[in-house]
């Protein structure tokens, strides 16, 4: 199978010890020119983060000069976080820049969402993005998910998450990640596999579909074989 984290801030391991699954390695614009040498193999997603989105002018000018190198297959991670940063009046206009970009780009975004869901409603009603929006991180009750669905919205789901929502997302729609935290990407398939009541070879086979069609530049990783006792 395939295994694909969407979402990461960290690669772990060089690339010669990681041969089983690709990256979309989450950079601030100042890091990215050594992100690209280093990891020759994996993506990146590049933006502001809405907890240092404040006097973020100049960060964000120099991410327009370099979000269009094709290593930058996502725009983001940008959002909104209710509990963590300056206010919405500091955030919801750096979020719009982010926006901007993606759809001027036509790269998806990935977007941090934390106790923001009404703003992002009437955010997403008010620009009519043609890109992909994926909350990452998605942990929203069933409520919350049904609604985003409705939406148009796409979901990376790691570490946590909660099990009910999952079988109101289509599968379509559902990505893995890691994140900050240091699992393996594999638990976070096993996990989701086992919440959806599936085989993880079927699960991991409709993330990759996914991943080429939205990510139809993130480079496909050596096929990794479950052990037999797993
Ligand atoms: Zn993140």
């Amino acid at each position: 199978m395939e295994l694909y984290d969407i979402h990461t801030h960290q690669i772990l391991l060089e690339d010669n010890d990681d041969p089983y699954h690709s990256c979309i390695l989450d950079v601030y614009p100042l890091e990215f020119e050594v992100a690209k040498v280093t990891y020759k193999r994996h993506s990146f997603s590049c933006g502001i983060h809405p907890w240092y989105s404040e006097d973020s002018e100049s960060q964000l000018n120099y991410l327009f000069e370099i979000a269009t190198d094709s290593r930058i297959i996502a725009i983001g991670e940008t959002g909104l976080d209710k509990l963590k940063g300056p206010a919405f009046n500091i955030q919801i206009p750096v979020f719009m820049r982010h926006i901007e970009l993606s759809e001027q780009l036509e790269k998806p975004l990935i977007v941090h969402a934390v106790k923001a869901w009404e703003q992002l409603y009437h955010i997403r009603k008010e620009t009519k993005p043609t890109q992909p929006w994926i909350i990452h991180g998605f942990r929203g009750n069933p409520q919350i998910a049904q609604q985003m669905v409705r939406a148009g919205y796409m979901f990376s789901i790691g570490d946590k998450f909660n099990v009910e929502s999952l079988s109101f997302i289509p599968k379509e729609s559902l990505f893995c990640e890691t994140d900050e935290s240091e699992i393996d990407i594999r638990d976070v398939y096993q996990q989701v596999a086992d919440a959806l009541n599936i085989d993880i070879e079927e699960f991991a086979a409709q993330v990759a579909e996914n991943v080429h069609r939205v990510f139809p530049t993130l480079q496909t990783p050596p096929p990794f074989f479950a052990e037999e006792n797993e």
